[in-house]
């Protein structure tokens, strides 16, 4: 188990916001965590941040990690890749590379971790983690340790019951197919080459900023009310996506939740539509 105190925001989120959070806890084993378990009753789980903007102000004192160390990337019987929740999609996409199994490669390039994926039902290119995972560990925050099918997770678009359980995401295993090493690779590297294409994949953000309303896209509405490419103070949405919200450099998390509010409400006053938030944010 690892204890960290004051650790920088910008180590932990990909949106990289100022400011610093109090402790953060990493833990490499199932012995470590139920004894995190017993010793803090008030945390937020925390994955490779990719999805998330934290308060500093925060009145939440801990944040718990799984550590990747805890179960590397491992390739089962019958095309399957188990996972811990802490593997990161880069280290995923090697295994998947090396063994020469397909199906995950439409994560690559993100900077996501298992966990969050299975949290979030992360998804693109008309897939997503549904459809894909067999089966998932869990461990209830009292402490038991489950196997849960892909039925009893809920999921939806960007939703599963792991928002809302008190359960931590251990590990995940994933159905894939065997394919030529070499026709992984590249597709990976056509999945990235994509994003960088449309996306601000190097830059300091959290992926969309909302969800797509039904039959509509948050970054057209984004666009429509001028918020497209423009800088307000040290964030705006990006030009190259107009659903991703960039930290220009110093950007806090006030200045990102007053913006994405401010376009909320524009949304609402000009089209009457709800954007509801992709991101967590951590008040
Ligand atoms: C450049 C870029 C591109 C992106 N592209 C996409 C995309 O194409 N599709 C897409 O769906 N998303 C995309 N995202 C958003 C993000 O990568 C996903 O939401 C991802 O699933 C978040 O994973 P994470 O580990 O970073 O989660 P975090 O941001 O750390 O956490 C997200 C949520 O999951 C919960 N969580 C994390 N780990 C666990 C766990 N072990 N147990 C229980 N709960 C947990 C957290 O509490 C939080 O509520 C993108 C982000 C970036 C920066």
């Amino acid at each position: 188990m690892q204890i960290r105190s004051e650790v920088p925001i910008s180590s932990l989120t990909t949106f990289q916001n100022e400011g610093t959070v109090r402790e953060v806890v990493s833990v490499d084993t199932l012995a470590d965590l139920r004894s995190f378990l017993e010793t803090h009753r008030v945390f937020s789980i925390l994955g490779k941040g990719s999805n998330t903007l934290i308060n500093p102000e925060t009145s939440i004192p801990t944040f718990l990690q799984i550590s990747p160390q805890w179960l590397p990337p491992e390739v089962r019987p019958g095309n399957r890749l188990l996972a811990g929740a802490g593997c990161t999609v880069h280290q995923v996409m090697k295994a998947c590379a090396t063994a020469g199994l397909t199906g995950l490669e439409f994560a690559a390039g993100v900077p996501a971790s298992i966990g969050g994926m299975v949290a979030m039902n992360f998804g693109c290119y008309g897939r997503d983690v549904s459809q894909v995972v067999t089966r998932v560990q869990v461990v209830t925050f009292s402490g038991e340790d489950l196997w849960l099918a892909p039925e009893e997770l809920g999921f939806g678009y960007r939703h599963s019951r792991v928002q809302t359980e008190p359960w931590i995401v251990v590990a995940a295993e994933f159905q894939l197919e065997s394919a030529d090493m070499d026709t992984v690779k590249a597709t990976q590297a056509r999945f990235v080459a994509d994003r960088l294409a449309k996306q601000p994949l190097r830059a300091r953000t959290f992926g969309s900023t909302f969800k797509n309303p039904p039959n509509q896209y948050a970054g057209a509405l984004i666009e429509s009310i001028g918020f497209k490419g423009k800088p307000v103070g040290a964030v705006g949405f990006s030009a190259q996506h107009a659903n991703f919200l960039e930290n220009l450099g110093g950007g806090t998390f006030d200045a990102a939740l007053h913006l994405i509010e401010t376009v909320q409400a524009q949304v609402w006053a000009t089209h009457q539509v709800v954007l509801e938030t992709e991101v967590k944010l951590v008040r």
